[in-house]
């Protein structure tokens, strides 16, 4: 058994990206707390996080501005135990859930692939099933892993070169929160 540089042993471990977003109470600040909260996971490192992205909502009605980011974590969780940990890092950044879907939210924590795996079930559906539509997921992701295969997909740069010139806009994250 190896121990690595980054502190869990890579032979048990996944690589794992995911999804973050937030477009209420503070966007910047809460992909920031999101981002400390999947540093303390248990049995995980978090590897990096990408810039973050400003992008117009997609969810219905008038809706402020997103802040999105993709952060990859090495992890000995398994998919629902990190699904579970996910939620409850959302729920702890007050995410609430009505009965309309994307309604503006203080943090969406996604899995977008867990290593090669596919899973399809009641709770958790991976490759994230809208992840090749979206380029606030694209664009960060190919930011940390220019060379990455979606399973089932084919790589985040053609997924990316697919979809059309958007109106994502690089945030300055190095200031102060707004
Ligand atoms: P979208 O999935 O289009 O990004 P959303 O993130 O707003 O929408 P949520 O309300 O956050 O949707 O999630 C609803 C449910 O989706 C979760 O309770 C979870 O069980 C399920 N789910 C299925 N696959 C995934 C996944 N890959 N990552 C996170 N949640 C998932
Ligand atoms: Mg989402
Ligand atoms: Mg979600």
């Amino acid at each position: 058994m190896t121990a690595t540089a980054v502190g869990v042993d890579t032979a048990f471990t996944s690589t794992v990206y995911i999804g973050i977003g937030s477009n209420l109470d503070g966007p910047v600040q809460q992909v920031r707390s999101a981002r400390d909260a999947l540093a303390e996971l248990p049995n995980t490192q978090l590897l990096e996080i990408s810039p973050l992205y400003s992008n117009p909502a997609l969810g219905p009605g008038q809706q402020p501005d997103y802040v999105n980011a993709v952060a990859v974590i090495e992890t000995r969780l398994e998919p629902h135990a990190l699904l579970d940990a996910l939620l409850l890092i959302e729920v702890n950044q007050d995410r609430l859930r009505g009965p309309i879907r994307w309604q503006p939210r203080t943090i969406d924590l996604d899995v977008l692939m867990y290593g090669d795996r596919t899973i399809g079930d009641r709770r958790l559906t991976v490759p994230h099933p809208r992840m090749h539509e979206r380029a606030f997921v694209l664009k960060p992701l190919f930011d940390l892993a220019p060379d990455l295969d979606v399973p089932g997909l084919g790589s985040v740069a053609t997924l990316l070169g697919r979809l059309p010139d958007g109106s994502l806009r690089r945030v300055d994250d190095s200031r102060d929160a707004p």
